[in-house]
Formats: C-alpha cells, structure tokens, sequence
C-alpha cells in the first residue's frame, strides 16, 4: 500500500504543477504530431496514434471475437449437429430453438429439422460454442448483428442462414466478408428503411 507523502513547497504552490503537466500535454503532442508526418511522408510505417478515425478507420477485430453464429458442415455439405440440444441447455438467454427429427442414416441418431437463434434475446456470451461436443456451432465469422429494419421476426437466424455462413466462409476470406459486411452496414445506415434481411 502507497502511504499518502506530504507534499512538497513546490507542490504546495500548484503552479509548478500545473507548468509541469502542461509540459508533458506539450511533449505528447509534439511527439504525435512528429510521427503522424513521418509516417504521412512514408518514413515510419506504425501507426502514429491509438486514435482510430471511427467511422472512416475502423478497429481490426481481435481473433478471438464473438460474431454471428454459423452452424458448421460435414464434408458433404450437411449439418454436423446431432440436435443434442447441449447449446440450448447452456444458452442463458434461452433463445435457441431446436427441433429434433431421427436421420434416415441409423449411424446418426438425429438432425436439427429446425435450428434457429433469435438474435434480440442472444447477448453473445459463447457459452452454445462451449457447450458443443461435435463443433456444431461457432462464432467464429468476424462479422455482428446488422440487421435493422423494425421486424421482430427479421433477427430471427434460421438453421439456412446459419448454414449458408459456413458456405461463404469456405469460399471466401475473412477479411474480404467483413469488408462486404462493412459495406452493407454502411449502406443500411445511409438508408435503414432500404435494408432487406439477408
Ligand atoms: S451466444 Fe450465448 S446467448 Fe447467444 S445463443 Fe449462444 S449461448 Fe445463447
Ligand atoms: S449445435 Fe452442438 S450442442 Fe447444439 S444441438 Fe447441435 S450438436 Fe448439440
């Protein structure tokens, strides 16, 4: 524990502080200032501030980021969840909705005829992602919620949308999906009334 010290005569006058703290403000914005032209001119390549220029500039996300759920395939192409229901038993916000039916295959016990998340209930937590014994479910698209148009059912994802993630992903790069993504939204916030649920 830091014990509370007396303060100095020079403290005490505050205005050598206040001197003080301006030279430090001072120091830091020159220094910004000095990196932001070095690297305009192509000298330094890190960026010069922590700053990001939001919404123009945009934060890259951290690997480890919770997007929108995808139901993930076998190599052929269908669902690997075995509707189990381990992820609906764990989801906090209750709103994942399973239903059940027998595969014709008797080496698979079940399928998901029907899988759905309701977005507006869902607060991101994982815990359907850790809850899955055969990776079924992740969250692992890099891309959040974006739909807007004020239709309860419209946040509701269903077991295709879910699928069709899984699909683009196999097809495409990360990056390059949320930068369509980033489009999109930038498109629906220009004209939110425009939108259609994809
Ligand atoms: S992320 Fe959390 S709240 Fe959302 S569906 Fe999964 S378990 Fe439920
Ligand atoms: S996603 Fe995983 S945990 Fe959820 S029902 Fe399917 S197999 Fe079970």
């Amino acid at each position: 524990m830091k014990r509370r010290q007396e303060m100095t005569l020079f403290e005490r006058m505050y205005l050598f502080e206040v001197i003080r703290g301006l030279g430090i403000t001072m120091s830091h914005l020159i220094g910004n200032f000095a990196k932001l032209v070095l690297r305009f001119v192509g000298l330094r390549k890190q960026r010069a501030i922590a700053t990001y220029q939001y919404p123009e500039e945009q934060r890259p996300y951290p690997p480890r980021y919770r997007g929108r759920h995808r139901l993930t395939l076998h190599t052929d192409g269908s669902v690997r969840c075995t509707a189990c229901f381990l992820c609906a038993t764990a989801c906090p916000a209750r709103c994942i909705y399973i239903q059940p039916v027998e595969h014709e295959d008797p080496s698979i016990e079940k399928y998901p005829a029907r899988y759905e998340i309701d977005t507006l209930l869902c607060v991101y937590c994982g815990y359907c992602v850790e809850a899955c014994p055969v990776d079924a479910i992740r969250m692992d698209t890099g891309i959040h919620p974006e739909i807007y148009i004020p239709d309860p059912r419209a946040f509701v994802e269903d077991k295709e949308t879910l699928m069709e993630r899984s699909r683009i992903l196999q097809g495409s790069d990360p990056e390059s999906i949320l930068y369509e993504h980033r489009q999109k939204m930038k498109k629906m916030e220009e004209s939110p009334l425009d939108c259609s649920v994809d």
